[in-house]
């Protein structure tokens, strides 16, 4: 078979300069079968682009969820000890964050480079709080608090940054901009041509 792939499992991807990325989003009212179907999806389509996570924006919803799936990555000496949420949940991912909240943040900060399922071919140094205490509800409605550290507490401000709506490139710093600005412009370029959407 030749067409094989059911596309409509995955959602598109929204690109760098869509309004809907720009946007903040607002609080989900009610956990229900639709919003789980979206989340599968959103799991799918987050596979398929290879993804850490992906959040409501950039499939074209301005609701305040995402979700995340970090893999387990081997630890070395100076990582230290597993934080409490990557350890509570890194074995249950992919895992949905429903009106996620950043309940406090270290002063210890870490840089990174990151990058973006809604900017392909960019990445980039993003300095971040090395640890978070955060809250949000899963899929079954429970609300969980955790400090997370590590890979996981990165991908968790970098989606939330999405609710809020704010990429990745604008909290680079200008030194780490400056090497990428071009890239960036060309990235821009085409997302335009593409109306805004990386397709499925
Ligand atoms: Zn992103």
């Amino acid at each position: 078979m030749l067409f094989s792939k059911n596309k409509d499992n995955l959602f598109n991807v929204q690109l760098i300069g869509s309004k809907i990325l720009k946007t903040k989003s607002t609080n989900v009212e009610k956990i229900d079968n639709e919003l789980k179907e979206i989340i599968l999806k959103m799991i799918a389509t987050n596979k398929k682009f290879d993804g850490l996570g992906i959040a409501a924006p950039q499939i074209g919803i301005n609701k305040r969820f995402f979700i995340l799936d970090v893999p387990e990555l081997e630890r070395k000496e100076e990582d230290g000890p597993l934080s409490q949420a990557e350890s509570v949940l890194i074995p249950q991912m992919p895992f949905a964050f429903i009106n996620p909240e950043i309940l406090e943040a270290s002063k210890e900060l870490r840089i990174k480079e990151e990058g973006c399922l809604s900017v392909p071919d960019i990445f980039t140094n993003v300095e971040r709080p090395a640890t978070i205490l955060f809250k949000a509800e899963t899929i079954n409605g429970e609300t969980i608090t955790l400090e997370a550290g590590g890979l996981l507490a990165r991908a968790f401000q970098h989606e939330l940054d999405h609710l809020n709506g704010i990429l990745f490139v604008n909290q680079a710093k200008p030194v780490d901009f400056v090497k990428i600005k071009k890239k960036l412009t060309s990235v821009k370029r085409d997302a335009k041509r593409k109306n805004f959407v990386r397709k499925k």
